[in-house]
């Protein structure tokens, strides 16, 4: 299969194209365009001309096509899954429930399309406003480059592109190379319901060299970024006077305080740790136990995580398939060593096979390790222990990331400590920070980013707020 660049309603070859890999089986998927800076030039030119006719769109069209895509996507619910489980190895249980998100994306989109709106200003509040009447209106930004990452190639292209058509701007998407193809699907599905050529156009390609054209366009109002802190850093520095949204990494913490039910809890709590091979920007890869119950609690989770079948993404059975690629594997197997010559204790994991790294497992790490201050991304947890709460939540804190962080705890007055004091962009108590649904706002603190999605909170950052004032005598 030969996957073109999808610019102004229209499949367009280019001159070169690159080989896509099934990261578990190692066979070819397909042959992916990479677009030259001219390529990217001419789908900017393509969002640039369909941006005033999508501004000047009626919102219950938006609208009506956004819930057309969610459609689609949920008739294709099987197709959509097989795809995303074959370019990125997510388990198929997992890839199902990633396409049910997107639909439930897309429809939050073609609902929150219909309630883009401003306010009245009592503009008399001020000595010299009066005799007046004024109102906000939201409008569009226009151009609106998106540039997304693997682990979640439908979810995360909808808040992108969902929240950006309901407030009729026009995108230029760039996926990551290694899952292109969920993005040119989404295109078909668009196309199919009736968006204006243009308005969505999708090229791949190396992340830099798409990425430099896409931020020196000046005809591109703003950059939205999901993916790691170091890309994210580059994109603000160099995307000049344009917005920048960066949804960037973590690596997010769990307290698990003494009264809290192990048993109950454990198997949500093994699923936030290892769920898509830890590949997911909330994953749990701190645990702080409560020292009294941490025997208990280390037996109990090493069981579980234990039982996780390992293997095939597209076995029925798999929780835990092939990572990314194979210098991932690599990278974290080379953390893990680290900190077992540092003093931690390996008690799960660790090995690896046809690029799957088992779910692994430590006990004390040191917080200088790489596998508790950097970001792991991969099926990789450690377990340390508190004896008082508050120390628990200065050492989540200590981290240079913070996007959501997740306490289990019977105290209430523990509770609102923890909501107030944790530095993060989401608390979730009684739950594990990798929960997440999709009209949240949701986004983080420190190198974990900046701006909130959740599509409300994105329409908000994608459109501009414009003031009209009426004289009255
Ligand atoms: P990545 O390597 O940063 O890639 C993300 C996207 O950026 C890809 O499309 C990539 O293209 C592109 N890119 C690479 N270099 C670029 C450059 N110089 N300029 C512009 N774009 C460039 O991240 P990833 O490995 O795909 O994803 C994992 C990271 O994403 C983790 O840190 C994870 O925590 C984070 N993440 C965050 C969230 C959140 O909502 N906060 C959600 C999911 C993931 P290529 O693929 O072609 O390199």
């Amino acid at each position: 299969m030969k996957q073109n660049l999808w610019i102004n309603g229209e499949s367009v070859e280019t001159e070169n194209y690159r080989p896509l890999l099934n990261p578990y089986t190692g066979g070819q998927i397909a042959e992916v365009a990479e677009a030259a800076k001219e390529d990217v030039i001419r789908a900017i030119d393509s969002a640039a001309e369909a941006a005033r006719g999508m501004a000047e769109m009626d919102a219950h069209k938006r609208a009506d096509i956004l819930r057309k895509v969610a459609d689609y996507i949920q008739e294709d619910r099987e197709e959509c899954a097989r795809l995303i489980a074959e370019e990125s190895s997510k388990p198929l249980k997992a890839a199902r429930a990633e396409v049910d998100r997107t639909v439930m994306t897309y429809t939050f989109a073609s609902e929150e399309a219909r309630r883009i709106q401003g306010d009245t200003i009592p503009m008399d509040a001020a000595p010299g406003g009066e005799g007046r009447i004024a109102y906000t209106v939201k409008e569009p930004l226009g151009v609106i480059a998106a540039i997304t990452p693997f682990n979640f190639p439908m979810n995360l292209v909808a808040h992108k592109v969902g929240p950006a058509i309901a407030a009729g701007n026009t995108v230029v998407l760039k996926p990551a190379s290694q899952t292109p193809l969920s993005a040119y699907k989404i295109a078909s599905y668009f196309h199919r319901a009736g968006l204006p050529a243009g308005a969505l156009n999708v090229v791949t390609g190396s992340g830099k060299n798409v990425g430099d054209a896409l931020i020196a366009d000046d005809r591109v109002k703003k950059v939205t970024f999901t993916g790691s802190p170091a890309v994210g850093k580059y994109i603000r520095e160099n995307a000049g006077l344009k917005r920048v949204t960066l949804e960037l990494g973590s690596n997010s913490a769990l307290i698990v305080d003494e009264g809290t039910d192990l048993s109950k809890v454990m198997p949500r709590i093994v699923t936030g740790a290892f769920s898509n091979q830890g590949q997911v920007c909330i994953s749990i890869q701190r645990i702080y136990v409560y020292e009294t119950i941490a025997e208990d609690f280390v037996s109990q989770f090493v069981e579980e995580a234990g039982r996780l079948k390992v293997g095939d993404p597209l076995d029925e059975e798999t929780d835990v398939a092939a990572m990314i690629s194979a210098e991932d594997v690599e990278r974290a197997q080379s953390w893990i060593s680290d900190a077992v010559g540092n003093g931690a204790e390996l008690v799960l994991g660790g090995e690896s096979e046809q690029q799957v790294l088992k779910p692994t497992v430590l006990l004390n790490a040191k917080p200088t390790d790489k596998i508790s201050c950097e970001e792991i991304f991969a099926p990789v947890v450690h377990i340390n222990t508190f004896m008082d709460f508050d120390e628990a939540i200065t050492e989540v804190n200590e981290s240079q990331f913070g996007l959501q962080a997740g306490v289990y705890t019977n105290d209430l007055q523990k509770a609102f400590r923890a909501a107030s004091n944790l530095h993060v962009g989401g608390v979730m108590i009684n739950d594990i920070p990798t929960f997440r649904v999709d009209h949240m706002p949701y986004g983080g603190v420190k190198q974990s980013g900046t701006g909130r999605e959740g599509i409300k909170y994105a329409v908000e950052e994608m459109t501009e707020l414009k003031l009209v004032s009426f004289k009255l005598d």
